[in-house]
């Protein structure tokens, strides 16, 4: 009961204080793949320590941790002694529900959110594939069409489409420019990124943690492409790219599910790209790395702790040493 609260506790800290620090913090814009990892790492440790503090109530946590390999194996004994306790069987089935809980929901909503993607992206592709123009030395699709604009749809069989009108508008050193923003969210399969986020923000949208970090990664994951845009050009360029393939109001050029070089937010975007680039130190990286894997791991010491200090009483007898009694 002790170690489920104390997984409750760490949970709701997270949930409640850890985000509105991340939000504000003024490294976040100068490190945006540590961000996009914080918030992800922030979203899955609340997750999973909400389905431990349940599998805590259900299953006699010192045999949970005993050994990995035992984890479903929990012994009958000590979960006979749980459930004979005055509410035992409560609190076991309330923990059932949560974990069953939360593991149905993620399952489902991801699920669902990846068939629709997926379906959504290959139709797309059918309809480039018509009525778009191969450019294989650039390796882009061109299409016909008044509205400068450059999108990627991610996937196994990605495409990079410019429009008639983005080449028109940008000069070959900004095509190099959005290009190379748009390959790293190819590469770097922001795709997946925010995929997992827009489904977790769904699946709980109830709490304010999950919508706020599909948010923000949607946000970052566009920093993080000018960077590495910014790295093969250099930054002014980028900026004036960004101008130059904004959307009209009323845009009908633009499916859902791509990623594209301009678009919501592109003028604070064109403001951090003008003063030089400021990047955080190797310290202040590895500090932040450290910080992620401290939030991840906390779950786990929180059940190892009470777990290493139980290793040594038999709560859980053998059967051979049962049968002797
Ligand atoms: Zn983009």
């Amino acid at each position: 009961m002790i170690i489920a609260l104390a997984l409750v506790g760490y949970s709701l800290l997270l949930a409640t204080v850890i985000p509105p620090l991340l939000f504000s913090a003024r490294w976040v814009d100068r490190a945006p793949r540590l961000a996009i990892m914080s918030w992800h790492a922030l979203t899955a440790t609340v997750l999973a320590t909400a389905i431990m503090a349940g599998l805590s109530l259900t299953i006699p946590t010192p045999h949970v941790s005993r050994h990995l390999a035992e984890f479903f194996q929990a012994c009958a004994m000590s979960i006979r002694l749980q459930y004979a306790s005055p509410g035992g069987w409560i609190f076991g089935l309330l923990g059932g529900l949560l974990a069953v809980g939360v593991i149905g929901r993620v399952t489902w909503f991801l699920t669902v959110a990846s068939v629709n993607l997926i379906r959504e992206r290959a139709r797309h592709r059918r309809i480039l594939d018509i009525v778009g123009r191969k450019d294989v030395e650039r390796g882009i699709v061109i299409l016909d069409c008044d509205e400068s604009t450059v999108y990627c749809v991610p996937g196994r069989r990605s495409r990079t489409v410019v429009t008639t009108a983005a080449l028109g508008a940008l000069n070959d050193y900004q095509l190099k420019a959005v290009l190379a923003h748009e390959n790293a969210h190819l590469t770097e399969r922001h795709d997946l990124a925010l995929a997992l986020s827009n489904g977790l923000a769904k699946a709980f949208s109830g709490l304010t943690l999950f919508p706020t970090a599909a948010a923000e990664i949607v946000r970052l994951v566009e920093l993080r492409a000018d960077d590495v845009a910014a790295a093969q050009t250099d930054r002014l360029t980028v900026a004036d790219a960004l101008l130059a393939v904004l959307p009209n109001s009323g845009s009908q050029a633009r499916p859902a599910m791509a990623l594209f070089a301009g678009g919501n937010g592109t003028a604070i975007r064109v403001r951090r790209l003008i003063p030089p680039s400021n990047p955080l130190s190797r310290i202040q990286s590895t500090a932040g790395v450290l910080g992620v894997a401290i939030i991840l791991s906390m779950p786990l010491l929180i059940l190892g702790g009470p777990a290493a200090a139980a290793i040594q009483q038999d709560l859980c007898p053998s059967t051979s040493t049962a049968a002797a009694h």
